[in-house]
């Protein structure tokens, strides 16, 4: 921690800072330049945080060295982590896509999706039971019988189910279900749902929060390390800008900064950040450019019926463009695409 102190602060100011420091068993190293003086802090920094140096008489600023959250930083980790997924990797080397209708709907419908992620390539089904809508007119979702549903899905095509949990009360059951946890831009700082789910003994999929600083997305995914989970893996889902051309605006950039703060995977979601079918394609391409470790698309067999996102879902057609699109990428990359396969073998 560095203390640059304000261009008046008075000997006994300074002094005062000093002594505080030590008082916590810390060192404070004093630099006097031409007008003004710089004290470098050594010591315990979850320590110096309990201290009010902010509010100090001569204090100008504060600057933290360190980052805030530790189990999920590289300074903790320095190899980039691979997050395994019923058996499906997601990290580097590989690329992952995970497909499947926003919302379950009828048993049919998420088989339907579910053949068509498959046909596609897909190794993760992804479809969500409990929907956190905007209106509480909007289709909330099928609560446990769309649990039931996915199921019996993965049951039929093999693939490993990613769903979503809004209650901290639901955790248990959707775990008792579900192969990886999603919790949503909405939820993405509900401490007591990231607890839970850092609790539930299940990989977590988190997705940014629509307002959120990817310092802020981060601590939330401390939240889920500090209860023992480390199977976390990073969305990137869009962000709330002033541009109202698409529903939210893919925060590109967050790819590779969360990849260089954090060793935890780095996914996009481009269904749910531009909401608009025709740029899904351009959107994944990008996210895999920018070195994503997977992407997660929304499909649907009928989108014009969807009861949930349906202007964003893919077809079956479009969703093979996209996972070509996407293999070819990930070679341009130097990755590969996790092969069903292997994933049915193992
Ligand atoms: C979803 O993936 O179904 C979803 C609701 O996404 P988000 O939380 O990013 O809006
Ligand atoms: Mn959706």
């Amino acid at each position: 921690m560095v203390i640059v102190m304000a261009a008046d602060a008075t000997p006994s100011d300074i002094q005062a800072i000093v002594s505080l420091v030590e008082s916590t068993g810390g060192e404070a190293f004093v630099s006097r330049g031409v007008s003004r003086v710089i004290i470098g802090l050594v010591g315990d920094i979850d320590r110096f945080d309990t201290l009010n140096l902010r509010g100090m008489r001569g204090v100008g600023n504060v600057t933290r060295i360190s980052v805030k959250y530790k189990l999920v930083s590289r300074e903790h980790h320095p190899d980039r982590s691979v997050v395994q997924v019923g058996g499906v990797p997601i990290g580097p080397g590989t690329v992952t896509l995970i497909a499947g209708p926003c919302a379950v709907e009828t048993p049919q419908q998420t088989l339907q999706a579910a053949e068509m992620a498959k046909a596609a390539g897909a190794t993760l089904l992804r479809g969500g039971a409990y929907k956190p809508r905007t209106s509480p007119y909007a289709f909330q979702g099928l609560g446990e019988a769309g649990l039931r549903i996915l199921a019996d899905v993965r049951e039929q095509t093999g693939l490993p189910v990613v769903t979503e949990v809004v209650d901290a009360h639901d955790v248990d059951l959707v775990a008792s279900y579900a192969d990886m946890l999603q919790v949503g831009t909405r939820n993405a700082q509900n401490f007591a749902l990231l607890q839970a789910v850092g609790a539930a003994g299940k990989p977590v999929m988190l997705k940014r929060g629509m307002n959120a600083t990817i310092e802020e997305w981060l601590m939330a995914a401390e939240y889920i390390a500090q209860r023992g989970n480390l199977d976390i893996v990073l969305c990137e889902r869009g962000i709330r800008t002033f541009e109202t051309a698409t529903r939210n605006t893919l925060d590109i950039s967050a790819v590779p900064v969360a990849q260089r703060l954090s060793h935890l995977p780095v996914i996009v979601d481009p269904s749910h950040s531009g909401g608009r079918r025709d740029l899904v394609l351009p959107l994944s391409r990008a996210a895999i450019v920018a070195g994503a470790d997977g992407v997660i698309i929304d499909v649907h067999p009928q989108p014009e019926i969807a009861l949930c996102d349906g202007p964003q879902a893919l077809v079956a057609e479009d969703l093979q463009e996209l996972a070509h699109a996407i293999e070819r990428l990930a070679r341009f990359m130097d990755r590969r695409l996790p092969a069903q396969r292997e994933l049915l073998a193992g």
